[in-house]
This record gives structure tokens, sequence and C-alpha cells, in this order.
């Protein structure tokens, strides 16, 4: 598309009043091969942007031709919302979509970055590094801004440097238009995160397979009680919901005539209060897929809810250990180990390789919930249908977490 045409394009999904039509949390704003999208505060986001933690790359570098493909795709098509970070790409993301970017028009853009806490020495250390995060995307704001990653480890510094008072004066200069937080830790973290400010927005992990497995709806619950919306990281478990078993993929070809990438999608965008689903891709084939499925975006029925419900059985089933989630050892384990939770990690571990989101994951359950706290009592063995050698098979995913670990 010419640029002439994207302009006027993007006048009606931007600005788009004229398109609106009620706007509640689920309702959907739709034009003629426009990415949806939905209504947030004063603007309307696409409910799928680019997350560009996994660029295509050229050897060590991003392949700026390729990438600069991707986005004017995505433009064209007003996914017109990129996820960025400090540490993404080995620190290059920032850098190379400030280059890209810069061909469009700053108003026809909406970027998302991340304030990097484990970098953070002081409280002086925020503006310093937001300032330099603006000069690496050559911008002058930030639509959406987030402490990035706070969970256990991060949680001290995170209060200690006062992080929210910093974004906040920046969000007043105007250099923040909403501010907001990504999440990797417990439940009992996340209930003292929300209480700090009112938030703009939160960044979780929300898909099928995790909603029971490692509990996410439980994050989304907390989340959703204090009125946060939500924007979706990993809905597609970093390709491990791409890549289904034989058997996972039959049952979903039986049933849908969704790709699994499109079903993980939807699903995803199918929560309440969800404003824009991230999808970390990684060429332009997936860019054009994805954005095929949200032109002609449907809310997921409660049939297809049904549907995921069983392809995430059958998906824990089939791991490496044959759990299939039912939970009776928990009733019975004195420690309150999460040991479906534990096994999940694991088997989606082997299946994608992805040491970044195992280790994540891992950190992310409570301290008590974690493969290394059994004490081998071996109580939950006589309460498996599956007969499996719990404490054996715990013992494993505490080593690979501490081989990952280092
Ligand atoms: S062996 Fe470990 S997981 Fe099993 S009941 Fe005992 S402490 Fe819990
Ligand atoms: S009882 Fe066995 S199959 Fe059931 S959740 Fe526990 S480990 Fe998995």
């Amino acid at each position: 598309m010419k640029r002439r045409e994207f302009i006027i394009n993007s006048a009606l999904v931007i600005g788009g009043t004229a398109l609106l039509s009620g706007c509640g949390k689920k309702e959907l704003i739709k034009s003629e091969s426009q990415v949806v999208r939905r209504k947030y505060k004063d603007i309307t986001v696409p409910l799928l942007a680019l997350g560009c933690m996994r660029l295509p790359m050229k050897g060590k570098d991003v392949d700026m031709q390729e990438l600069e493909k991707m986005v004017e795709y995505c433009m064209t098509c007003g996914a017109n919302y990129f996820d960025t970070a400090y540490m993404y790409v080995d620190g290059k993301s920032e850098t190379v979509m400030g280059k890209v970017l810069k061909k469009y028009k700053r108003e026809d853009f909406i970027l998302a970055d991340k304030s990097p806490i484990y970098k953070m020495k002081t409280s002086e250390d925020v503006r310093k590094i937001f300032n330099e995060q603006l000069e690496k995307c050559q911008v002058e704001y930030f639509d959406f801004y987030m402490c990035h990653n706070i969970n256990q480890n991060t949680f001290a510094t995170y209060r200690d440097v006062r992080m929210v008072d910093e974004l906040i004066k920046l969000k007043k200069e105007g250099k923040i238009k909403y501010l907001g937080f990504s999440f990797h830790g417990t439940p009992e973290i996340l209930r003292e995160v929300v209480k700090d400010y009112k938030w703009d927005f939160a960044q979780l992990q929300i898909n099928y397979l995790d909603w029971d497995v490692v509990k996410a709806h439980e994050q989304y619950n907390i989340v959703q009680e204090q009125g946060i919306p939500v924007t979706v990281m990993e809905p597609l478990r970093g390709g491990g919901l791409v890549n289904l078993s034989d058997k996972a993929l039959a049952k979903l070809k039986e049933n849908s005539n969704n790709t699994p990438a499109e079903f993980g999608l939807r699903w995803a965008a199918s929560r309440d209060n969800v404003v824009t689903v991230l999808s970390g891709m990684s060429n332009l084939e997936q860019v054009k897929e994805n954005i095929q499925t949200f032109i002609n975006y449907k809310e997921m029925s409660k049939e297809e809810e049904q549907l995921a419900d069983e392809i995430a059985k059958i998906i824990q089933s089939q791991g490496e250990i044959n759990c299939t989630a039912c939970k009776y050892c928990m009733e019975v384990c004195p420690r309150g180990i999460n040991i479906p939770a534990n096994f999940a990690l694991y088997n989606q571990y082997k299946v994608t390789n992805n040491k970044m989101l195992f280790k994540i994951y891992y950190e992310s359950l409570a301290d008590s919930e974690k493969a290394d706290k059994c004490i081998k009592c071996g109580l939950c063995n006589k309460n498996c249908p599956q007969a499996l050698d719990i404490p054996k098979l715990l013992s494993k995913v505490a080593d690979e977490y501490n081989k990952i670990s280092g």
C-alpha cells in the first residue's frame, strides 16, 4: 500500500470514532483489510501486536530487510502496536525498532517499552535508562511503558528504587502515556504490586495451556479484581502451542479449521479486558498468518473453549512426564508442592527447548510449590493414577532448573 493510502487508513483506525460502536470491553472495531481493534482509554489498539523479542536474524545481527517488510505489512494492516524492551535481542531490539519506525509518523504507531529493573541501583537510574531508551527508539515518548518482569527476585529492587514514583513523574511530563508492569512472579507479589498504583495495564503470560496448569488464571483474576486491563504475552507459549503433538493436532483438526497459532491467539484474545495480544513474530510469513487471524477475528465459542481445555489435557498427558494434571497427588503433599505445574513446565521445555521460558515459569511458582522443596516422603506416589515416581521426577525438574540457572 502506498504511503498516502496508509495515512487514510490510519486515520480510520486510530482516530476512528466513526467506526466505534459501543466499545464495551469485548466489543470490536472492524474495518476492511485491517486488524480488529479495541477501544482503550482515549485511543484504539489493534488486538494483535508485534512482540519484538524474536526478531528475524542474519547471523548475530537483526535482518533489517525482513524486519522492514514485517513492520510495513503490520502498519498497512493496522497492526501498529510494537512491544520492545531494553534486553530483547541482546539489547538490539530498541535500536533496530527505532530505525525501522523512524519512517512513520509518530502518531501512526504505538510503541511499548519496559524499564529493566535488574539494571537499577538508584532512583536516578530509572530516568537515566528511560532517556537512553527514548534515544535508542528515536522517539520523544512511549505510549505504553512497563516495569519489566516484576517477580520475587526483582520485587525488592522495584520497591527500593521507588520505580513507580519515578515513572509517575515521567508520565506527568508526557513521556509515558500509559503506565503498567509486566509480571512473572507469584500471586502473593502480584497482590502487593497492584496496590502500588492505579495501573493503566498489566502484561501477563496467558495461554490456554498455562491457564490452569500453572495457574495463569489466578494472576489474571487478581488484576481483574482491580479493574486493570491486560496485555497478553506468550499467547502461544514460546511456540509450544504452534508445534502441537500429533494427538493434540488431530484433536484440533477434528473440531476446528483453525491452525494451532490461530486457535491459540484467538483463545488469548477472547479473555475479557484484554487490550492486545503480543506475538513474537520472526518472519513475514508469520506476520501475514497472524494478521489474517485478526482481520477475520471471531471470539471463541463455548465449544471452542471446551476444545482448548481438552487439547491442554492432551498436551499435558503427552509430555516426557506422563502427568494428566489430575492433582490427586497434591491432596496429600505435606509441602504443598505444585506437582503438575512443575511437570508441565518441564514437558513444555522439552518440546520447545526454550530455557528462558522454563526459568521464568519455574521462578514464577511460589517457593513452597517448587520441585526442590520436595522432602521425598513418597506420600504422593500412592495417589497417582499414572503410577509416576513423583519425587524422582521432581528431582529431575529441579536439576534441570539448577543446570539452566548455572
Ligand atoms: S514426595 Fe515430595 S511431592 Fe510427594 S508428597 Fe512428599 S514432599 Fe510432596
Ligand atoms: S497424581 Fe500423578 S497424574 Fe495426577 S497430577 Fe499428580 S503426578 Fe500428575
